[in-house]
């Protein structure tokens, strides 16, 4: 063994014991002809003191020894003089007086120091992930991302649930991206494709009785790649049966609240039971069904005082069928000219074509862009409406419904984040339910499921599938934290019938369907139990939990935001045999990228 003990783990019940611990070099420093560095493994540090009068050899060797450096020392613990120790380590009250130093291996000057959390280019630190992996922050990151999965998997083995693997290389799954498709070299012109999410396999899994089912699953979508996506990320993926809506959602919101419970009791949950709403509600009052429930300023629609107003923008807007509505922007009203232009072209790039304020300063006086049309009596109702206060900043879109919702609710947390109201330590978990059973997609003049292919309408609701399809609502369930969705579920159809209607009725092509989804239409005519499920975004959860702004943070080697892997250098040509092989050839014209 190179090593007895780990670095964190040495205190003072160890004095007068010998020890031999290996790690790296994280940090040196000489003193009057002793050299002193602390030895830092994967779960900490320990002071290191190598006096020439213990050994002349191991002084040489830790002198010329390097941040990075892989040491190997023998020493005996001890405590550290009075006045010494260092509270801010675990092991700060002892060190190691070493006897022998072996080096292990040298290093090179790293790209970046290890031994401080500087800010360092992107780039670089993917470029050398192994390195940025040996920071702290990011050490805890991994360490966070372990203990959530094991609790994950302890809490469902307690439950009944088996996890079980499914297959990597397989068939179109519709999730609503594009597929990575691998080139069967076997069968010329014929290709697997990557999951998109294990969705039809679990459901195979129901069929085949497995009742209670998870997986920490890889899913992979070739999507645009823009801000927070990455083409491969993890859901917990779970499915049951014999189960209804709120049986999953009452089985993750224990899980989640027990696991914040003990994982990280410095964090708070905002409310218990977690709050339901409406996608309804959830839109009308955060503009987003993803919203961020850790602050007020809610969204309120003001038609009824908009109509007539004789302000033109409200009052075409209502007459055209569109919305207007605001927010309180709490203490802002004291926003100068260019702070409130910088609002406008925040909303701007959302679609909004204007952003109407009334501003109301310390002593009450009405600062506006609109009210000088309106008459006294409608400001004030204005104001009434918004329970606005000295200082307050009223801010409103006239628009169509969707403009009104992307752009205030974007707005709303823009402004929250900037005045302080998204503490990162307060979880604000809640359910958006009773989502619209299908979307019309203006640009294909078709209906588009809202959640998948698989979801089944609210019972009470699928006569409209019918006639109103607009007007169903889905047995869906997402599962909201702090302005991100982390799960998306719901309870799924178990009867051919219903699962063939669904397909006419997204406009998929009956012949299509049988050869696409054959297999799933036919199992559900060998006894196919009521089931449901749902699938937690691993990597958001993480990000949310380790207190991080991006899911890069949380994933090991995560490709950059242009889908590059800039360590291994992934995506990367092949040889031509390699593609001959596989009945291939690259249509890519030279210099195209
Ligand atoms: N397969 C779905 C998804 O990836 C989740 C689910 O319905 O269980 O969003």
């Amino acid at each position: 063994m190179y090593k007895t003990h780990s670095c964190n783990e040495l205190r003072s019940s160890h004095s007068g014991q010998t020890v031999t611990l290996a790690g790296w070099v994280h940090r040196r420093r000489d003193h009057g002809g002793v050299t002193f560095f602390d030895l830092r493994d994967r779960d900490g540090l320990v002071q290191v003191v190598v006096n020439p009068d213990s050994t002349e050899e191991g002084y040489e060797l830790a002198e010329a020894a390097r941040p990075e450096w892989v040491l190997q020392i023998k020493g005996v613990v001890q405590s550290r003089p009075e006045g010494m120790e260092n509270p801010q380590l675990d092991t700060g009250d002892i060190e190691v007086s070493a006897v022998r130093v072996r080096v292990l291996n040298k290093a090179k000057t790293p790209p970046f120091p290890i031994n401080e959390e500087t800010e360092v280019d992107e780039q670089v630190r993917l470029k050398y992930r192994y390195m940025d992996l040996r920071r702290s922050r990011m050490r805890k990151n991994l360490e966070n991302r372990y203990h959530i999965i094991r609790y994950i998997r302890n809490f469902l083995d307690q439950r009944g649930f088996w996890e079980i693997e499914t297959p990597i290389l397989f068939k179109t799954t519709p999730e609503g991206a594009r597929d990575y498709l691998v080139p069967s070299r076997v069968y010329p012109g014929e290709f697997y494709a990557l999951p998109q999410s294990p969705q039809q396999l679990k459901q195979m899994l129901m069929v085949a009785g497995v009742e209670r089912y998870f997986q920490i699953a890889r899913c992979f979508r070739d999507e645009d790649q823009r801000g927070d996506r990455q083409p491969e990320f993890t859901q917990l993926d779970m499915e049951m049966s014999f189960v209804e809506r709120d049986d999953v959602m009452g089985l993750i919101e224990e899980m989640f609240t027990s696991l914040v419970d003990e994982l990280f009791p410095e964090k708070t949950i905002l409310s218990r039971p977690w709050p339901r709403l409406t996608y309804q509600e959830a839109m009308e009052r955060f503009g987003k069904d993803n919203p961020d429930l850790r602050f007020g300023m809610e969204l309120q629609n003001i038609n009824d005082l908009a109509e007539g107003c004789r302000f033109k923008v409200f009052e075409q807007t209502v007459a055209n069928g569109g919305d207007v509505r605001g927010f309180n922007a709490k203490g802002c009203g004291g926003y100068s000219r260019k702070q409130v232009d910088e609002l406008i072209e925040f909303v701007a790039r959302y679609g909004a074509r204007g952003l109407a304020t009334l501003g109301l300063t310390e002593n009450g006086e009405v600062k506006s862009t609109f009210t000088k049309f309106l008459d006294n009596e409608t400001v004030q109702a204005v104001i009434a409406r918004f329970e606005a206060q000295p200082g307050d900043l009223l801010v409103f879109v006239a628009d169509k419904p969707a403009v009104v919702y992307e752009s205030l609710g974007r707005l709303r947390v823009f402004l929250g984040e900037r005045l302080g109201l998204r503490d990162p330590d307060t979880l604000a978990f809640c359910w958006v339910v009773d989502f619209p059973f299908v979307n019309w997609n203006e640009d294909e003049a078709r209906w588009d499921p809202s959640h998948h292919l698989f979801t089944a309408p609210m019972p009470e609701d699928a006569h409209f599938l019918d006639t109103d399809p607009g007007k169903a609502r889905g047995q869906q369930y997402d599962l909201v934290l702090n302005d991100y969705e982390i799960a998306g579920g719901s309870i799924r159809i178990h009867e051919r019938a219903m699962q063939e209607k669904v397909f006419e009725l997204i406009g998929l092509d009956i012949d299509v369907a049988r050869e696409r989804f054959g297999h799933m239409l036919e199992a559900f005519e060998y006894g196919t139990p009521p089931h449901g499920g749902i699938a937690p975004g691993i990597d958001r959860i993480c990000m949310l939990l380790s207190g991080e702004p991006n899911i890069r943070e949380v994933i090991p080697f995560p490709k950059n935001q242009v889908a590059r892997d800039v360590m291994a250098g992934a995506p990367s040509e092949v040889e031509e045999k390699q593609l001959t092989d596989l009945h291939l050839s690259s249509t890519r014209t030279p210099g195209q990228v």
